[in-house]
């Protein structure tokens, strides 16, 4: 099944990677899909991924881990241990904090800006106005920006925020775009999606 998603082309021809969200498994259910050899993997609680990850991740240099949940400046640190990508970066304080800790620890994790599309006031990610400035401060003071990043409303067609995300980051040269789900990831590779994160549909439903 992984197989043959991963041959879908999105609009632009490339090949999409697809993020195992593992997140509430255990890793023994992971295993299999790791030792078939896929290598991204999606979680959203730090703690948790440090306690899934950081045995197998000794062993298996190729895995990526993504952060895809909200990031809380106080466990920058512990994040950075362990995620070579983030995918949540929505404000400047967090934005510093990931400076100051990936100069601490030689290391430099590959991140998304998340982006409050539906401008919902429960949601995390920047405003679509406010990118511009946002992206240009991140990338001044050293993070490796790659792209945006979104979860469209709930119960709303994805399609018209797939198709502004991907005008977005086209309007600020980036990449990247992490965005598709389970339920919308077909939707998502019309619109140039180049990471999606897959959970139910890989793993099963989530208890
Ligand atoms: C849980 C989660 C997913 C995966 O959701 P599915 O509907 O199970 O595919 C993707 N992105 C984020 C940010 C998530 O929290």
């Amino acid at each position: 099944m992984i197989k043959s998603k991963l041959t879908t082309l999105n609009n632009s021809n490339r090949i999409p990677k697809i993020i195992a969200v593992s997140k509430t498994f255990k890793i023994e259910n992971i295993l299999p899909l790791i030792d078939y050899g896929h290598q991204d993997y999606g979680e959203n609680k730090v703690q948790e991924a440090l306690e899934k990850w950081t045995d197998i991740k000794k062993q298996k240099s190729m895995i990526n881990l993504h952060l895809i949940g909200k990031l809380q400046t106080n466990k920058v640190k512990f994040a950075l241990r362990i995620f070579d990508y983030i995918h949540s970066l929505d404000s400047e304080k967090l934005a510093k904090k990931i400076a100051l800790e990936q100069q601490k620890q030689n290391v430099k994790p590959k991140i998304f800006i998340q982006i409050n599309l539906g401008e919902e006031s429960q949601k995390s990610g920047i405003m679509k106005k406010h990118l511009v400035d946002f992206y240009n401060f991140s990338k001044g003071i050293g993070l490796n920006i790659i792209g945006t990043m979104c979860i469209p409303p709930l119960d709303q067609d994805s399609t018209k925020f797939f198709g502004e995300m991907r005008e977005l980051n086209q309007s600020i040269n980036l990449t990247e775009l992490s965005m598709g789900m389970s339920s919308d990831y077909l939707q998502a590779l019309e619109y140039n999606s180049t990471y999606l994160r897959i959970g139910s549909n890989i793993f099963g439903q989530r208890f």
